[in-house]
């Protein structure tokens, strides 16, 4: 099975069942599927069948229609941030050898940026978002399209192509906060085993509903969000933009079931106070992944919310999930549970051997999640993947009930005199403050230890000194773990799925 057919299915057996709601119009699967097929005939009479076709798009009924109907005719899809400068979007769409593009209107002069570099591009296909636009003058105008007049253009059917479970559907280039984009290779198997799973584990069914918060673009809001319950005849409620007073008004209209955030948005949401209990009444289930969900948070929104937070943990490339927390067994704060349906994770020291239990190494991954590899990257893809086991880069520990607590990112570790301190775990000591309303840690040169940890903290309470935090650590850290430097800033910068941009805060100090 793919994603693809089992759209075809999932519409055969609910047609008249709402598929998505955006901006307050409903799409039945019978619609959905009718779409779909609409578009992939076009991309098939466009003789893209098995190019690769990035998709520059914001949550919205194009994305959910230009996926899979790119995975239709056997396309592979590269799933572009539509924020990211021309440079970046270059560099994907030519390392990734794109042939046809799918974006906004508005975005177009973005892509008029990178006009010279798109030689290989064919098509350029743009959703009307604003009407009286004139594209005559882009140098780019002879390879655009638009989509409502291919949508709206009759076309002759064909014959799909039968998809292979390891034939790859989709290409993420990965969120890392250096170096250049890896672009993980993921199967019609992984993208389809990760939904299942996921959706198994988590009981996602048919009567959930589900807000799409996070961006489509990113492989957590993908399986999560949108495939999982596509796959179930489920709901999914498509949030072109996370805000906490939209969330809130979409969960009381519609009887929003999931919700599916970093932990960067738990925290507006808690902090906005534009919310209450009667608001999140239909949710069952909270769901948090990408980074971590710091205790004092998790515990703060269930209680003011009266609802549950599973956290769980992915990467890109296991598309993405691994673990989550469960829903039959107790679930633990600060641990990113167990292993999901036919997924092992291990922790391993540096020979590859398992540690026993408590003790820290790396978080391995095995099962049919796993990407095919990096593309056009084979030794990257040889130093990740060893004997059938992803490698993660996060540094990890199980308990002897089975579930594991991420303790950090290998290249994040400090080392301060000799010792090993995990941001994450002085993180956590900043943040259960309760003047303190974000925070991260990262390592700074150190004429005597090599290494100190320094913090940055986002406070509400004005009058908050260094002093009174340094003493607060004190009280809850060995003192080598205790920043040395703490500076405030208005906000943390992250990305889009919640990571800690560490690069940065370097540079507002200057280290
Ligand atoms: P990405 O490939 O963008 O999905 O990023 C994957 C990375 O996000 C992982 O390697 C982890 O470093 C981080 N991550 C995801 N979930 C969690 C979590 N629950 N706790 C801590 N880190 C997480």
């Amino acid at each position: 099975m793919n994603l693809s057919d089992q759209l075809h299915e999932t519409a055969r057996h609910y047609p008249e069942k709402i598929a998505y709601i955006f901006q307050g119009q409903q799409t039945t699967y019978q619609e959905l599927e009718k779409a779909v097929s609409q578009f992939a005939c076009q991309l098939h009479a466009l003789g893209c069948k098995g190019d690769h076709i990035a998709l520059i798009l914001g949550n919205s009924p194009h994305f959910i229609i230009g996926l899979y109907g790119a995975l239709r005719i056997g396309a592979v899809v590269i799933p572009i941030n539509p924020q990211y400068t021309p440079n970046e979007i270059a560099y994907m769409v030519r390392n990734g050898d794109v042939k046809l593009l799918v974006t906004m209107d508005i975005l177009l002069e973005k892509v008029e940026n990178i006009a010279n570099q798109l030689a290989d591009v064919h098509h350029v296909i743009y959703c009307e978002s604003k009407s009286g636009l004139n594209f005559d003058h882009l140098n780019i105008s002879s390879k655009l399209k638009s989509f409502t007049d291919m949508m709206k253009t009759p076309v002759n059917p064909f014959e799909w192509p039968k998809l292979h479970d390891e034939d790859v559907a989709l290409i993420l280039y990965t969120s890392g906060t250096t170096g250049k984009p890896k672009g993980a290779m993921l199967t019609h198997k992984n993208l389809y085993s990760n939904a299942k799973d996921t959706a198994d584990y988590l009981q996602i069914s048919g009567s959930d509903r589900v807000i799409a918060a996070l961006p489509m673009f990113h492989v957590f809001c993908l399986t999560v969000s949108l495939n999982a319950p596509l796959m179930n005849g489920g709901t999914v409620l498509v949030m072109p933009k996370f805000s906490p007073q939209e969330s809130f008004r979409l969960a009381r209209q519609y009887k929003a079931t999931i919700f599916a955030g970093v932990p960067t948005m738990y925290n507006y949401l808690l902090q906005s106070g534009k919310g209450s209990k009667a608001d999140l009444a239909s949710i069952r289930l909270c769901i948090s992944g990408g980074a971590a969900m710091p205790v004092s948070l998790l515990k703060n929104f269930e209680k003011t919310f009266d609802v549950i937070i599973s956290e769980g943990y992915g990467l890109s490339e296991a598309s993405p999930v691994t673990c989550f927390n469960p829903l039959d067994r107790p679930r633990k704060p600060g641990s990113i549970g167990t292993n999901i349906v036919h997924v092992e994770n291990k922790v391993v020291d540096e020979l590859g051997e398992e540690v026993p239990c408590g003790e820290v190494g790396e978080l391995v991954v095995k099962g049919p999640n796993v990407m095919k590899g990096y593309y056009k990257m084979p030794e990257e893809t040889a130093s990740t993947i060893i004997d059938g086991w992803l490698h993660t880069g996060d540094m990890a520990r199980m308990d002897d009930e089975g579930y594991f607590y991420i303790v950090d990112r290998k290249k994040d570790m400090i080392i301060v005199g000799g010792y090993n301190v995990y941001p994450r775990e002085v993180e956590e000591v900043l943040f259960s403050h309760p003047q303190v309303a974000e925070a991260a840690v990262i390592g700074v040169p150190d004429p005597d230890s090599g290494e100190a940890v320094a913090a940055f903290v986002v406070s509400n309470d004005a009058t908050l000194t260094v002093e009174e935090l340094q003493n607060y650590c004190t009280g809850h850290l060995a003192k080598y773990k205790v920043p040395t430097r703490i500076e405030f800033l208005k906000e943390i910068p992250k990305n889009t799925t919640g990571k800690i941009l560490r690069r940065s805060l370097r540079d507002t100090i200057g280290v």
